[in-house]
């Protein structure tokens, strides 16, 4: 065999079954993937005409090349078909129905025109052995439809770039290099085989197949750069980038396999270069949201950027591969600060009284019955103190309800400003408040009292140009022992302060009095 010829052999061996490892990995790997069938359609179809070619070039006779050149081209003309629909899936393109009628009808005519033509010689005009060759190679003059097929190819093949490269400046700077990867892969066997029509190819050899081989190792990087998605076509991309929701792609060892624009909210130092590290070390500063990510499960994420809190779902969805092992995970950051801002308004609204600020009726017992459970396991004390503004009615009457209004303003304003931020306070209803003290004596809880009574009495309440006063009255009474107490304390203890109250109302009001069993005061104060 001449020298040449084994170098050729070799080269189109390897090509050839470099095109068929591919077509079998590609049915494995990447079947699901999107253009995933094409492709693997494709390398099989290019590992079938390499193969063919390569009898071809073994073949010592006319007849038998022939009969090899006919298996060729039962697998080459569908090669540029196969490669447009797996650009178009790539991009995420559908191809109307019209087209793949035309797509698929061209390579038919060409395989029949090809196969028969022998009875037409349309396809090509003659067909002989060259001489002065070290091997035998047939040369061939090329008919007709051998020029519709060479325009059909390259057609497919111009198709595929121009769609590439169109999309070339909507996608991210990551997936570009993807892109011209692609291209490359486009690229090769074009040149090669204007090297072939145009008659440079060495002694007359085909060495498309090889180019061919080559090209489908470039779609196959191109496709496998992103291990996670075995491929990511330009369509997710847009999908993904156009998402309200910060995502991010873990692989199965939490190492970052891509992220969009909208996770750069929560995670702003992420950048291209991130890929591949472990998301743990992309978050230094934020031990608990590694905790939420490494655990897996959804929960809720909160943190202060500017000053700013803002709140997060953070939802977990695993990735898996077609034999449904996981490979990795995709973690959703729903931004829900607008919805726990307006639940916690809700609640604070639910729980203040709108007059005064101050704690309403329900939260007062609410609260309460949080701190004696708090206090009793220890047996501490606790203290209620009830007040009433005296003679309220009288303010309303003489000042209207718009004064009367402003006067319980005052007056509760005055009892927090007493409490400094100690107990509980809150309106219980009309003219009435009570404070709510724990870990207190009778003495700090009737000194209270009366320090608001004091304040209370001093306030000189200015409305259209006459001066308010008010005095109220305070009932205080009180446990020493919690822990011997049952549930209902609080309602004893209001009842008490109530009972105690009306004792200073009796006796004149702007006092405070405390209860004791007898009724009989064991502290009072008055003016
Ligand atoms: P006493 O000294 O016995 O407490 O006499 P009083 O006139 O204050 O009697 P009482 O506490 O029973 O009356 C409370 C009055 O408070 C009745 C009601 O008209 C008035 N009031 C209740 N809620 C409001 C309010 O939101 N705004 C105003 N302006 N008045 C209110
Ligand atoms: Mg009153």
């Amino acid at each position: 065999m001449a020298q040449d010829l084994i170098v050729y052999v070799l080269m189109i061996i390897t090509g050839s079954t470099l095109c068929l490892c591919l077509g079998i990995y590609a049915s494995f790997r990447l079947r699901d993937a999107p253009g995933g069938k094409a492709y693997t359609a494709a390398t099989f179809m290019a590992a079938m005409f390499s193969f063919s070619y390569l009898f071809e070039l073994l073949s010592p006779t006319l007849t038998q090349i022939k009969f090899w050149l006919r298996i060729e081209y039962i697998a080459l003309p569908l090669i540029p078909a196969f490669t447009l629909m797996m650009c178009c899936s790539y991009i995420g393109q559908k191809l109307p129905r019209w087209l793949l009628y035309i797509l698929f009808f061209i390579p038919l005519l060409t395989m029949t025109m090809q196969i028969t033509n022998d009875g037409h010689h349309l396809y090509y005009t003659s067909m002989k052995m060259r001489e002065n060759s070290p091997f035998p190679v047939v040369e061939l003059e090329h008919g007709p439809f051998f020029y519709i097929h060479s325009v059909y190819l390259y057609a497919c093949m111009v198709a595929c770039v121009v769609m590439l490269l169109m999309q070339l400046k909507k996608v991210k700077r990551r997936f570009r290099q993807q892109i011209l990867t692609m291209v490359a892969g486009l690229i090769t066997p074009i040149v090669a085989s204007f090297f072939y029509v145009g008659g440079m190819s060495p002694n007359g050899v085909d060495l498309g197949p090889v180019f061919l081989s080559v090209s489908y190792v470039f779609h196959t990087v191109a496709l496998m750069r992103y291990r996670m998605f075995n491929m990511v076509p330009i369509a997710r991309d847009t999908v993904f980038e156009s998402m309200k929701e910060g995502v991010i792609v873990l692989n199965e060892s939490y190492a970052l396999v891509d992220y969009n624009n909208a996770v750069l909210d929560i995670l702003p130092d992420l950048h291209p270069g991130s890929v591949g590290t472990p998301i743990t070390a992309l978050i230094p500063g934020r031990p608990e949201l590694a905790d939420v990510i490494l655990t897996g499960v959804d929960a809720d994420y909160a943190f202060t950027a500017n000053q700013q809190r803002t709140y997060y779902h953070i939802r977990f969805s695993s990735v898996r591969n077609p034999g449904q092992v996981e490979v990795g995970t995709i973690v959703a950051f729903m931004n829900i600060t607008e919805r726990v801002q307006m639940e916690e308004e809700l609640k604070r609204l639910a729980s203040t009284d709108s007059l005064t600020g101050l704690l309403n009726k329900s939260a007062l017992m609410q609260r309460s019955e949080q701190t004696i459970h708090a206090l009793k396991p220890s047996g501490g004390s606790l203290h209620v103190i009830m007040f009433d503004i005296d003679n309220f009615k009288k303010v309303n009457d003489t000042y209207g309800h718009e004064a009367g209004d402003q006067a319980l303003v005052h007056v509760a304003a005055a009892a927090r400003e007493s409490l400094a931020g100690n107990g509980i306070i809150a309106r219980y209803g009309g003219d009435e408040f009570i404070v709510c003290l724990a870990n207190s004596t009778f003495q700090e809880a009737y000194e209270t009292a009366d320090d608001i009574r004091r304040r209370v009495a001093r306030i000189d309440l200015l409305f259209e140009d006459r001066i308010i006063r008010v005095t109220s009255s305070f009932g205080v009474a009180g446990t020493s022992q919690l822990e011997e107490e049952t549930d209902q304390v609080m309602r004893r203890l209001m009842r008490e302060a109530d009972l105690a109250l009306y004792a200073v109302k009796r006796r004149g009001r702007n006092g405070v009095h405390i209860y004791a069993e007898s009724h009989n005061s064991s502290l009072s104060a008055g003016e």
